[in-house]
């Protein structure tokens, strides 16, 4: 499941700079025959119509499967995951799901278009709660991506519990001067926001 609104949002070190994708790929092929994105498709279609690059990349090589039965045909195992996980987010309904299959995908699975493929491919999967198919070479990388994102949320909720203790007023951080506590929340809220649909309300 590829996910238009986040890049950038994830696999960053302590400095807010990206760090390159590792190398884990089996090169199965597996996603490029099930893409789904958490937009629908006519959403998809009016980002692009808007300019949004992501959603023009992403319609340029991916072809829509006619019926939910033609991708279940294709990448069952996929197609159940997504679909699970759908039913657990409360935005997103299951009529609302498109699968996609690439243009570019070659019969063994390789990418027909490798050195010029777009980025949302490049930096698949982005993040740690795309939803990929099962046995994907990513599944560690994934897995320690949501740890860390959660342990960057929890520590700056410990400071900001820290600082509300130490400075009653508000505006004296131990070991940050200059920065208020009403500061410490907004940038707690601006990182969780991003991650609210996976939970991050309770991390
Ligand atoms: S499903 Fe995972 S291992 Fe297979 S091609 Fe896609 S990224 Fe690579
Ligand atoms: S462009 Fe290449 S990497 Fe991207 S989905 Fe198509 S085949 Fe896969």
């Amino acid at each position: 499941m590829y996910d238009l609104n986040y890049y950038g949002n994830s696999n960053e070190n302590n400095q807010g700079q990206a760090e390159p994708l590792p190398d884990l790929c089996h090169k199965c092929g597996r996603c490029c025959k099930s893409a789904t994105t958490f937009n629908t498709h006519s959403k998809l279609v009016a980002m692009a119509e808007q300019g949004q690059q992501e959603a023009i990349d992403f319609l340029e090589i991916f072809k829509p499967y006619a019926t939910l039965d033609e991708a279940r045909a294709e990448v069952p195992e996929q197609v159940e995951q997504v679909m699970k996980v759908i039913t657990e987010r409360e935005d997103m309904d299951e009529k609302d799901v498109t699968f996609y299959h690439c243009r570019y995908v070659t019969p063994e699975g390789l990418c027909g278009i490798y050195e010029r493929r777009p980025r949302c491919c490049r930096e698949a999967p982005g993040h740690g709660w795309s939803v990929m198919p099962p046995g994907c070479g990513f599944e560690g990388w994934q897995f320690a991506q949501r740890e860390k994102q959660k342990r960057m949320v929890r520590d700056l909720k410990n400071m900001a519990y820290l600082m509300a203790q130490a400075s009653p007023d508000g505006v004296n951080h131990p070991t940050r001067p200059g920065v208020t506590l009403a500061e410490l929340h907004q940038v707690v809220d601006d990182k969780i926001a991003p991650w609210k649909p996976f939970g991050a309300d309770n991390w």
